[in-house]
């Protein structure tokens, strides 16, 4: 009988357990949405004109100005057709 209750009792720790699990991963969860909401932000690659997502974008400041890229080597030809012009 006393191992019935432990059981249940360990049940109960387990239940407890996952809820508030679920909370801080519901909470987690919500920070993750806000970011995805800056993914749909969309910005253009000067170099190859490319739509890219803001947080996935290769970010350079170039002449004091700061531009994003698809990629290291967008932003590397790029930087080298501001710097001969
Ligand atoms: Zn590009």
């Amino acid at each position: 009988m006393r191992l019935l209750i432990y059981i249940l009792l360990g049940y109960l720790i387990y239940r407890l357990y996952r809820f508030i699990g679920s909370f801080f991963v519901y909470r987690d969860r919500n920070i993750t949405m806000d970011n995805d909401n800056t993914v749909d932000e969309m910005v253009q690659d000067p170099y190859c004109k490319t739509y890219i997502p803001l947080t996935g974008a290769y970010k350079r400041t170039i002449n004091g100005k700061t531009y994003f890229f698809c990629s290291k080597e967008c932003a590397d030809n790029f930087s080298k057709t501001k710097r001969d012009s």
